[in-house]
């Protein structure tokens, strides 16, 4: 990590997953970072309580608890302002609720990008602007490896398009005011607090529990996980690098996994079998992803180094020692 010291932070949806891992990494070094994020109900909010646990009572630390579509709470933070690096994470995340609640998606993901963007142009108009895209933009591309090149025209859920449009809303805030701005095609992030939606964090739940899990589809969809740690190493290159207009890079394991593999992982790291049962393949879910992280690696300097059974068991440690004592 280069010099952080002089530099003040923004990080949006900090009190989630991948934000409160970031919040972990940049605090020690940098001079002021603040959060904003509304606790959304999409998930229970003690656990995002718990997660910014340790950042309370850090004195360069501060918390604005608010909406980013509202002007009120945006007020409120870039009264801090100006930022030095803006890491944009807050966001509706879960892919199948978005076929339910297409709108709000929208709202937030889009119209929420817009407005924190506008009050970045207004209020710290010299910031690097990272924006936390997905893989989802890929929608079911036939391609072998998904590269940053590709036509990103086909979509298959609103969350993918909301995605998509956050993307052109930083290359149009770049190309009207010059905005630095980054955007990272997360794929399939695991690890300590992973959001409970996910799979591989619903699945150890239900095998230390002997409970059923549900498995969509014949098992053969493939996720290229990738491990906290990684997603954040890759955001603190992005941060470091020197770039000058608007790039997207993929951040992606590289190590693809189909369906059955990742249970069976979960079942070795666990010692137990895993009640397995067999559901339809859900509408919006992607077969595939697989990502080409070349340009990462080429740019960024930055190389996934946790295999997936290694990921998994640390996971495994985290949900054994924490979560499960408090459920
Ligand atoms: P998360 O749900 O744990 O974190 C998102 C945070 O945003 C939450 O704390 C939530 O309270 C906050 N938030 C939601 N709506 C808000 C609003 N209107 N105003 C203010 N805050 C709001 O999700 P995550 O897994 O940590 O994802 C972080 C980012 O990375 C998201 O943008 C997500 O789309 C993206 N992403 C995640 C993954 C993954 O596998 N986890 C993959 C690709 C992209």
């Amino acid at each position: 990590m280069k010099n952080l010291k002089n530099k003040n932070v923004l990080v949006t949806g900090g009190a989630g997953f991948i934000g409160s891992h970031l919040v972990d990494a940049l605090l020690p070094h940098v001079a002021k970072l603040v959060v904003l994020d509304n606790f959304d109900i999409y998930y229970d909010p003690q656990i995002k309580q718990e997660n910014i646990s340790q950042h309370l009572n850090q004195e360069n630390y501060s918390l604005v608890r608010g909406d980013i579509r509202s002007n009120e709470y945006l007020e409120a933070v870039f009264r801090h302002s100006p930022f030095d690096i803006i890491i944009h994470l807050a966001a509706l995340a879960g892919v199948r609720p978005s076929l339910k609640n297409p709108t709000e998606y929208l709202s937030v993901n889009v119209l929420g990008t817009q407005r924190l963007i506008e009050n970045i142009i207004k209020y710290s108009p010299k910031a690097k602007f990272i924006f936390a895209s997905s893989s989802s933009v890929y929608g079911n591309s036939t391609k072998a490896v998904f590269s940053e090149t590709d036509n990103v025209n086909s979509p298959i859920s609103p969350y993918g398009v909301s995605k998509i449009t956050g993307e052109l809303l930083c290359h149009t805030a770049y190309k009207n005011h010059n905005l630095n701005s980054i955007a990272l095609r997360f794929f399939t992030v695991y690890g300590p607090r992973q959001r409970p939606d996910l799979a591989i964090n619903k699945f150890c739940q239900n095998i230390l529990k002997n409970q059923p899990i549900l498995m969509y589809g014949d098992g053969s969809t493939v996720r290229d996980y990738t491990y906290i740690s990684d997603i954040i190493d890759g955001i603190i290159k992005s941060i470091d690098y020197a770039n000058n207009g608007f790039e997207i890079f993929n951040l992606g394991g590289g190590q693809p996994v189909n369906l059955r593999q990742m249970i069976t992982t979960l079942e070795s790291a666990l010692d137990k079998s895993a009640i397995v049962i067999k559901y339809d393949k859900q509408v919006g879910d992607m077969d595939f992803t697989s990502a080409d992280i070349t340009k990462a690696k080429q740019l960024l300097k930055w190389q996934p180094v946790v295999t997936f059974p290694d990921g998994v068991t640390k996971f495994k440690d985290w949900l054994i020692n924490n979560y499960l004592k408090t459920v």
